[in-house]
């Protein structure tokens, strides 16, 4: 936890007070006391520091001073999701990457139970995005939809929903372009299922201007994959 992030129902005339996993980890890694100070953050807004004015009993009250702003997300992913627990690690690696919006799509070779995942119900997905904010430092709450007739999504919605022309489809073995001739603007990224794209599906994101992007020959599961691709995409005026 690199920041301590609070949401802003939890902060009351400027006062937060927190107790579970987050006054833990001031009590016991960063051990806390009366008068010092924490870095600390709101969600989906500023981030600063914050005075310690009570530890006790697990529990912990700071005074925040939240004056700067926090890192923006920088691209957007759509998925055709891997299973549920490959998910469950890489949704708060996303966060911390820098994500603004995730479109879960059913792609074909999807598994078909993944739409039953409890893992997708907000009570469940929050927790993880927030745990990638406060590894990263920052607040943007990345937010999460699924579209399972994945052509349909493509055809009439994606544009309306992802206006930026800089459109990257990963897939093994199909090279890349070089660096300088990726287009400008926000990154949108879509990465296949663990089964892979079918032609037809490579052939539709094409056909909506996404060009097709490889990290090389070898095959990665799909959460080292999108990581190593935020990496490898990330412009360096972003970093
Ligand atoms: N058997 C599948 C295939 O050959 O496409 C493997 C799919 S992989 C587990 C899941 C997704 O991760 C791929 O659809 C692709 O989007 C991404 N991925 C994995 N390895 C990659 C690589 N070397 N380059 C680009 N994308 C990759």
């Amino acid at each position: 936890m690199n920041r301590i992030l609070f949401e802003r129902s939890e902060i009351d005339g400027g006062v937060a007070r927190f107790g579970g996993a987050r006054a833990r980890h001031v009590i016991d890694v960063l051990h806390g006391e009366v008068g010092q100070t924490l870095k600390t953050g709101e969600i989906d807004g500023p981030v600063g520091v914050s005075r310690i004015i009570s530890v006790g009993d697990g529990e912990v009250a700071v005074e925040i001073c939240h004056c700067e702003e926090a890192l923006a997300s920088w691209f957007d992913l759509v998925l055709a999701p891997p299973r549920p627990r490959a998910m469950k690690r890489l949704l708060p690696q996303l966060a911390s990457l820098g994500v603004g919006r995730i479109v879960l799509v059913g792609a074909k070779k999807v598994e078909k139970d993944f739409w039953g995942a409890t893992l997708l119900k907000e009570e469940n997905w929050r927790p993880l995005f927030v745990d990638g904010l406060m590894q990263a430092g920052t607040t943007e709450m990345p937010a999460l939809e699924t579209r399972r007739n994945f052509a349909r999504f493509v055809r009439e919605e994606l544009d309306a929903m992802f206006p930026s022309a800089n459109r990257v489809v990963a897939h093994p073995y199909c090279g890349g372009a070089p660096a300088a001739e990726r287009r400008a603007g926000r990154l949108l990224l879509a990465v296949g299922p663990e089964g892979g794209w079918t032609d037809a599906e490579l052939e539709l994101l094409e056909e909506r201007g996404f060009s097709r992007f490889s990290l090389g020959k070898r095959i990665l599961k799909t959460d080292t994959a999108v990581i190593a691709l935020a990496a490898k995409l990330n412009k360096e005026e972003q970093q």
